[in-house]
């Protein structure tokens, strides 16, 4: 027997991961390791010489054995059992020899695509053990089929072959009749080899027509052909023979659906949903909200250029011309992207310029102009026509790349250009699908959108914290298979995290009445919205607004803020050439502080650096920028221009001073890290008042978001007052990008030891000074509930919040929450904390919202 062999591709397809296939059985490796093919034919073949050994009755599943003995499953497509052999021809039959390439079965793509789950492939060696699998490509790269896919390596640890050993203990049987509507398919014909593996048994099925087979063995059992109805003998022999029969009579004795319920957590909050169910898009919820609108994809803009050209040669020079400058371009941006160690950058640049080699989209483009296009116009349709069947292809990978495709669109298009680019209007109401976005163009649409929906992004990321303002549905992290949805009327209900592309009339109905529901919901919370938040123990609570711009404190007085918790100030400078200068800022903070009408305001000096830069603003390199120079470390680095922003705020304040009593403008010095910090910042404060001759100094309070600051009590006696950034501090606190679409679903505040750093800061506070959270956790009425029972005084929120998050309050009782503070602190996990919580509360909510408050 050699020491290793290759198999070939079964088909052209996109190299997937086992474990990113969305089943389990083939994800977590029950039924064996391998890989699977999302295809690009139509046509499976043999990956290597063998013989069939098996062929579902339903022509989705055929395994084949190879010259080492080894087993392959092929499973065409996930759930494919379901279609009844619809859409799939065999080729082959069982027992035919077979040998590399041939065809083995073909099926109808459209017919696959529309009816099942997904077209994904598994290829798996189901048997025997013993055999190292190399992948030959890399995940995500297209394979040809008849290409090499693996190579096998005997391991020296477990030979192939090597006899079972046989299994002590008692020997048990059972009698079942198969409720599985498919009968013994490969999932879980999985599950049952998994039954006996994980209680260390033997266990086998016989029929009145089928001798005993071994579990073990999924050819064996698949070819069984048990139905549904059939009366199937379970033998089991080991030390827990009757716990895995009763899990296997519990299996077989099921309908399918018990097969799903077994799907792992991860399955159902699937973060980067590379296949989504049904029409189904699940991401985390940014902005909560229900809405239904049809779907619209946010392409970027594309130049306006010439529709009819000169002549052909003149137009096909011109176009080879500016696909070279698009060229020189590229390769300018993957040298710098290599030289400073951005390798995956390069290779995007890299993919971009073979794609711009492309034979076929030049002679496409140069078909056009042959009809008569210009250039431009010529290689826009090109590239049209490739983005079309790249999204056509289901194909959550190619999917991705269309975004690709649109961004070499629009850079050769640019060397055509008449003038600038163009935005198709949105339609009314619209739920825009994008893969990620700046805070500046949602800011240019947001007034025409109903909802966003974002593959990338974070929960904490600029446009999540304006869509809150805007009480805006948005979901994000929602992986690159989003960009794919298409939907007329598709709902998004972005409290649950679900965007559904294609909602059944029936389904629409029920989301209309709900709709409706919280229209009632919030015109109540509206009406009380002006009242302040207190307690069903007597306690009263400040709730804030947090704001970016002079407009959403309007917003924010509207939606019946007691003040203004945050005015994250950095979002004047963002998106332009140049800082705003003094008197445009003392503009801008005036018209905030008179919008509040003597309602306490909080401005926070720049926080720039790490997520939110500048561009003309030079900072120092920085391996770690969230680490490095940001917030009031700026200060050493742009003396002149913070001075600038004091002088505003000393200005705006001494405007806005009420006859008697002190500047309703306060200031907040973000990324505080200790004493001696905020010192230098307070005397500064001083000087640059002296200088202005202002006397009355506005409040100057620290924000917490460094842990060593949650732990200098200090801070509380040099302060006025003390503000947590729940963002920053559990960033820091957990080391999790706030950024990372892959941890947002762990950057929760309520994890322990962030809600210890929170109780340690309140303690030290005590007495000295009162302390609020600005943080995004105080939008969520489940943590604002904890802050409160640790002894916050303030919540700011974002201004669609204020109602709901004061009606949220007006329900709880302090002091019943905190009598439970000991308990939730000891606890290991922010699950099992808001678990907790969440059941206290509902058993404490004696009386609703609405009967407390009419
Ligand atoms: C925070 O970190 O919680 C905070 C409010 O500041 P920002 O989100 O602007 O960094
Ligand atoms: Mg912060």
């Amino acid at each position: 027997m050699p020491a290793f062999f290759e198999l070939v591709a079964p088909i052209d397809g996109v190299v997937i991961p086992l474990q990113e296939v969305p089943d389990p059985v083939f994800a977590e490796g029950t039924l064996g390791p391998g890989v699977a093919l999302d295809p690009l034919g139509d046509t499976l073949h043999a990956p290597c010489h063998g013989r069939i050994i098996q062929c579902a009755r339903t022509r989705h599943a055929i395994t084949l054995r190879d010259e080492q003995d080894c087993e392959w499953l092929l499973h065409l497509g996930l759930d494919t059992v379901e279609l009844n052999g619809e859409g799939i021809e065999l080729l082959i039959s069982h027992d035919d020899e077979v040998h590399t390439g041939d065809p083995l079965c073909r099926f109808d793509v459209d017919y696959l695509a529309r009816h099942a789950r997904a077209l994904i492939t598994p290829m798996i060696l189901t048997a025997p053990v013993g055999w190292a699998l190399e992948l030959l490509p890399a995940p995500g790269d297209i394979v040809r089929q008849g290409e090499p896919l693996f190579r096998l390596v005997l391991s020296e640890e477990a030979p192939p072959g090597a006899a079972p050993s046989s299994t002590p203990g008692q020997t048990s049987t059972r009698t079942v009749t198969v409720a599985l509507e498919h009968g013994l398919h490969a999932r879980p014909a999985a599950r049952l080899r998994r039954i006996a593996s994980q209680h260390q048994v033997t266990l086998t099925l016989a029929t009145d027509d089928h001798p005993p087979i071994d579990s073990a063995s999924l050819s064996g059992l698949l070819n069984m052909g048990i139905l549904c109805g059939t009366d199937v003998t379970l033998t089991a022999a080991g030390y827990q023979a009757s716990t895995a029969l009763d899990a296997a009579v519990h299996l077989l004795g099921q309908p399918d659906t018990t097969l799903e319920q077994e799907a792992p957590a991860e399955a159902d909050h699937a973060v980067s949903a590379d296949t989504p169910a049904a029409g189904q898009y699940t991401g985390l919820p940014a902005s909560p909200g229900l809405i239904i609108g049809p779907l619209v994809t946010l392409s970027p803009a594309l130049p306006n250029v010439p529709e009819r050209g000169d002549t052909p040669d003149r137009e096909r020079a011109a176009l080879d011309k500016a696909i070279r400058q698009a060229r020189d371009s590229l390769a300018r941006a993957m040298t710098t992207a290599s030289q400073a160690g951005r390798q995956e950058e390069a290779d995007v640049f890299e993919a971009h310029r073979a794609w711009l080699d492309d034979p076929t989209l030049l002679a496409a483009a140069h078909r056009h102009i042959d009809d008569g296009f210009g250039g431009g116009e010529a290689w826009r349709r090109a590239l049209d026509a490739e983005a079309a069947t790249l999204a056509a292809s289901l194909n959550p990978l190619l999917a991705g790349r269309v975004n690709d495709l649109r961004d070499l669109q629009q850079q050769v298009m640019q060397h055509f250009a008449t003038s600038a680019p163009s935005q198709a209007p949105l339609p009314p109401g619209a739920i825009l699908i994008s893969h990620d976005m700046t805070p500046s163009a949602f800011a240019a649409i947001a007034q025409s959108l109903g909802g966003l929906c974002l593959a990338a992004g974070g929960t904490t990321s600029h446009v999540s914290i304006m869509a809150r303002a805007r009480g805006l549905p948005c979901i994000v992290a929602c992986g690159e298979a989003l960009l794919q949805a298409r939907g007329e009327r598709a709902c998004l209900d972005a409290e649950a995290g679900i965007l559904e592309s294609t909602p059944t009339p029936e389904r629409l109905e029920a989301l209309e009445r709900q709709l409706s529901a919280q229209q009632d919901a919030r015109e109540r919370i509206a009406r009380h919205a002006h009242q302040p938040a207190t307690t069903r123990d007597g306690h009263t609570v400040q709730v804030a607004a947090n704001i970016g711009s002079a407009e959403e404190a309007a917003l924010a007085a509207a939606h019946g803020a007691d003040g203004i918790g945050l005015f994250r100030s950095e979002l004047l400078f963002l998106e332009r050439d140049a800082a705003p200068s003094a008197p445009e800022q003392q503009t801008v903070y005036t018209t905030v502080v008179q919008a509040m009408e003597g309602a306490p305001v909080i401005i926070r000096t720049l926080d720039i650096g790490a997520d939110k830069q500048l561009p003309y603003l030079t900072l120092p390199e920085t391996p770690n920028p969230a680490l490095g120079i940001r917030g009031v470390r700026l200060w050493a680095h742009e003396p002149e221009l913070l001075d600038q922003q004091l002088d505003a705020l000393l200005l705006a304040a001494r405007d806005t001073r009420p006859p008697h009593g002190p500047p309703a403008l306060r200031i907040m010095v973000p990324m505080i890290s200790d004493v001696a910090e905020f010192m230098t910042i307070k005397t500064r404060l001083a000087e640059r008042a002296g200088a202005l001759e202002i006397d009355a100094l506005p409040e100057l309070g620290a924000m917490i978001e460094v842990p060593s600051a949650a732990l200098s009590p200090g801070l509380a006696r040099a302060a006025d007052f003390l503000s947590i950034g729940t963002n920053d501090l559990a960033q820091y606190t957990l080391a999790m990008d706030r950024e990372s679409p892959a941890l947002a679903a762990r950057m929760d505040v309520l994890h322990p030891a962030v809600l210890r750093l929170i109780k340690l800061c309140i303690e030290g506070a005590h007495g000295n000074c009162p302390v609020g959270v600005c943080g995004a956790s105080a939008s969520d009425p489940l943590a604002a509930a904890v802050l409160v029972a640790l002894g916050i005084d303030e919540l700011s929120v974002e201004p669609a919040r204020i109602g709901t998050i004061k009606d949220g309050l007006r329900q709880l009782n302090v002091s019943g929450l905190a009598a439970l503070l000991p308990d939730l602190l000891t606890m290991d996990s922010a699950e099992a904390i808001r678990q907790t919580v969440s059941a206290h509360l509902a058993t404490t909510k004696t009386t609703s919202s609405r009967e407390a408050l009419e």
